[in-house]
């Protein structure tokens, strides 16, 4: 099978599409004109398809029409168009006839189903095409630097919506056959895999305008009044991004459409944004705050590619970490603008830690890397192009300060809109900016995996500290240790009393900073925005820690226990150091530091030996009850947002514990509240529902099916499908494994759930004989490729070395396709943590003997 680009002979430059799906029958016909120019003679033309039919060839110019023969190639995704004669250079229409099924794979044209307010069944016929989908829908030129014009035409039944990316420019009624013919204006120049078009029973919002720009969500009936957030956040990010770029909203229009079934978060179609529906649609007042939070990230999110990746967009597909990287990037400067008291660089430096944890395995990979087949695109989306790509990004900003860097982008954007830029566009219009040399920095960050781990120390008298630096692995292979990193170190120390701030770009090995006397303490990574490790030297991290409230930031303080607690993982920190270190935490107040002190803990419980979880709870409860203390159950009216989760966090923790009977009984007193549990704050409910499930049986376990499935809000409807993965009995578990395959669960949302109970400790097992069994079904149902990429994140839950030897032995023998090295790292994350528990175990147990 060859992956060769297409050939550059024929280049499209307007296609005109018209195209008629059937919601009953699934399928669509279609036809085409594409402008091309032939750059020098050819007989054939090459281009991609897909699952499509193509009927009639013609191609004409200047009156003169020839027919043309197909032949398909479908393992390579393309036709061959044959002409009698050869074809002159110049311009040409190529027309096409072709037809398609609607299919159920959440790729390409799909279709998507749903249930009406009324009851009643319906379809939608949507599209979702990045990275290489858009030759499923129509025979195209499915690359990203093929540019072009796009005018679409539907054919939809009279009382139905269309929406494509641009405004519609005209309807007319076809006559005798109750369809309309609805024409859109013509698009900017944009890749195809930019284009868009969903057809049925949606219902719009009336518009909002932003800087004259209409912006609309769309849902299915009965959903609209959930718009209001998005709506808002939506308007706030388009103004917000027109003055951060400096360049007018590439659009006509605004137009951001939930789908019930839908394999991703969302997809970027310029003017025509599809999300899930999660990511979109919600209820202010019933939503927990990471659901509201989810929703403007998503949205700030897609609205920042309008310009970073529709406008300017990358030449290829090894340039998607950029895309990824920047809007992540912008979608976080947008939010924190709109929120500032939501904290969200904080929040970034937390999510970040998934990247961390990727980047730090021996089979993780350098951001950018070759994308021959498009698979490796698929790979693409990970955390390490969104959260480690948006890392550096932030870095380099906050390194070169924030108006230097928007003037980059500023010009980057200026120079190539309608077109299409490599990363080292980018580097060069920041450089050109700000006067200083970015691919030398850059370079290791994006082309190398992995990241230093920067040791501080004292020197001599105690007035020097030495920064050095090494690649941080949790299975250390010996393997890339001589290379160093240009890494941007910042740091804040007492001196004297007095607070000194300074920086190092640490390219060597090692590097000293000289302080007029010997700090009282030192903070490295100060701010939190570097992509490194800190290790500190005894005397530094005792200093730290004699007050950590008062030395760090809660962003700092969440990188010691999150840095320190990836080296209990290595094995450089042993596990009950790394608790000794956590004890100093027990007084904190902040939701974010509290993520991995609550993370690890609940490693904990899923590796420790059966006869040490009651200690281990008990230190669980003994670390958690000054903030339970402090929380309580009910909401103070001056409590932060980010209080109030926090709240439903820690009693989420003590409430699934084995032996605290006094949170279950409270929890379980207000679940029987009935209709009363609606009036309590968002975040204390989905913490009750999580701990109800854990003590549920089957009464609590039908009325959280019957919620799912009667759910106003879907949110709603992800907390109680998901909680029905904590309940415990072995015939509970079964039910839920087989509500992944039954039908009753979306194909968008199955591979979670499944993913939730292979990593629970009481369903573990059974989950994973269950997957096992059931693999090629799982395979055939799911979406295409993303669906057991998020399901097999599971594995890494199976902590034993006897599920670890059948985990490995099951996957050698299927052929598994994920792209990438997605399951390598599972499969190394997995063998970390047994690594973790053999090693461990011993020292544990004299530890947790304690409590
Ligand atoms: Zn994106």
């Amino acid at each position: 099978m060859t992956f060769a680009r297409l050939p550059r002979t024929v280049v499209p430059r307007r296609y005109d599409i018209r195209i008629e799906p059937d919601l009953a029958a699934f399928t669509f016909v279609g036809e085409e004109a594409i402008e091309v120019t032939i750059c020098e003679t050819a007989s054939e033309i090459v281009l991609n398809a897909a699952d499509l039919a193509i009927r009639r060839v013609a191609i004409e110019r200047d009156g003169r029409r020839l027919t043309g023969s197909v032949t398909l190639d479908e393992a390579a995704e393309r036709a061959v168009l044959c002409f009698a004669e050869p074809l002159q250079p110049g311009s040409w229409r190529l027309l096409l006839q072709f037809s398609g099924v609607l299919n159920d794979k959440l790729h390409g044209f799909y279709r998507s189903t749903f249930t009406g307010g009324d009851g009643r069944q319906g379809a939608l016929a949507v599209t979702q095409f990045e990275a290489t989908d858009a030759r499923r829908a129509f025979p195209c030129w499915d690359e990203p630097d093929f540019k072009a014009v796009f005018q679409l035409t539907l054919v939809v039944d009279d009382n139905l919506a269309a929406i494509s990316n641009t405004r519609i420019s005209e309807v007319r009624p076809i006559a005798g056959r109750a369809k309309k013919s609805m024409a859109f204006a013509p698009t900017i120049p944009m890749s195809t895999y930019l284009v868009a078009f969903v057809i049925g029973a949606l219902e719009p919002t009336e518009p909002v305008e932003a800087d004259g720009i209409p912006i609309r969500v769309w849902a299915v009936p009965g959903k609209s009044h959930l718009a209001t957030f998005a709506l808002q956040v939506a308007a706030f990010s388009l103004r917000f991004f027109q003055a951060y770029y400096g360049v007018a909203y590439p659009g006509d229009k605004l137009d951001l459409i939930a789908i019930p079934d839908f394999a991703f978060g969302a997809m970027e179609n310029l003017g025509a944004i599809t999300f899930r529906e999660t990511a979109l649609l919600v209820d202010e007042g019933s939503a927990t705050h990471s659901e509201q939070a989810r929703v403007a990230h998503v949205v700030a999110h897609e609205i920042a590619h309008m310009w970073f990746g529709d406008l300017v967009t990358m030449a290829w597909w090894n340039g998607l970490w950029l895309n990824e990287a920047f809007a992540t990037f912008m979608e976080v400067l947008a939010v924190d603008a709109w929120k500032p008291a939501w904290e969200r660089w904080d929040h970034f430096g937390v999510s970040r830690s998934a990247a961390f944890l990727t980047d730090g395995l021996q089979s993780s990979r350098p951001i950018e890397f070759d994308v021959v087949a498009p698979k490796d695109a698929e790979a693409m989306f990970d955390v390490l192009t969104y959260e480690k790509g948006g890392a550096v990004v932030r870095m380099l900003e906050q390194y070169l300060g924030s108006e230097n860097f928007r003037a980059g982008v500023r010009r980057y954007l200026a120079a190539h809109q309608f077109a299409n830029a490599e990363t080292t566009d980018l580097w060069k219009a920041i450089g050109e900016a700000c006067g200083q040399p970015i691919p030398e920095m850059m370079d290791g960050w994006i082309f190398r995996q992995g990241y230093p781990l920067v040791t501080a120390k004292t020197e001599g008298a105690g007035e020097t500290i030495r920064f050095s630096q090494r690649a941080f692995r949790y299975l250390d292979d010996g393997g890339d240790a001589q290379a160093n990193w240009h890494v941007p170190i910042t740091y804040r120390a007492r001196v004297n009393g007095e607070i000194i701030r300074g920086r190092l770009l640490l390219s060597a090995e090692d590097g000293r900073v000289h302080f007029p006397g010997r700090p009282e303490w030192v903070v490295a990574n100060e701010g939190g925005h570097g992509f490194y490790r800190v290790r500190y030297g005894p005397e530094l991290l005792a200093s730290l820690l004699s007050a950590p409230g008062e030395t760090m930031t809660p962003i700092e303080r969440f990188n010691l226990v999150n840095d320190a607690w990836a080296e209990t993982l290595a094995g450089t920190l042993t596990a009950s150091a790394f608790l000794e270190l956590a004890a100093h935490f027990t007084g904190e107040t902040n939701r974010h530091v509290w993520t991995p002190l609550l993370a690890s803990l609940g490693f904990l419980a899923r590796v420790v030996p059966p006869d040490l979880r009651p200690s281990l709870e008990r230190l669980t409860r003994a670390r958690l009850s000054t903030a339970m203390e402090w929380l309580g159950w009910s909401p103070r009216p001056d409590d932060s947002e980010l209080v109030r989760e926090l709240r439903g966090e820690i009693l989420r923790a003590l409430g699934t514990l084995r032996d605290d009977e006094q949170v279950r009984r409270a929890a379980r007193d207000r679940y029987a509240l009935g209709g009363e549990l609606n009036t309590l704050d968002p975040n204390v409910r989905a913490a009750i529902l999580v701990i109800v499930a854990h003590t549920g049986g089957e009464i609590e376990y039908a009325e959280y099916l019957r919620r799912f499935k009667a759910a106003q809000t879907p949110q709603e409807e992800q907390r109680y499908l998901r909680a029905l993965a904590d309940f415990r009995s072995p015939e509970l578990i079964r039910r839920t494994l087989e509500l992944s395959l039954n039908g009753q669960v979306r194909t968008q949302d199955a591979p979670f759930l499944v993913r939730d109970l292979l990593m629970g400790v009481h369903s573990r097992e059974f989950a994973w004989a269950f997957v096992k069994e059931r693999w090629e079904q799982m395979e055939r149902l799911y979406p295409a490729q993303s669906g057991l990429r998020r399901l097999c994140e599971g594995i890494t839950g199976l902590v034993t070395p006897a599920l670890e030897q059948d985990v490995r032995a099951f996957f050698a023998r299927q052929n598994v396709a994920f792209g990438g090295k997605t399951l390598l790292q599972y499969l190394e994350r997995l063998r970390v943590a047994v690594r973790f528990q053999e090693r461990e175990e011993v020292s544990l147990r004299a530890y947790l003997a304690r409590f």
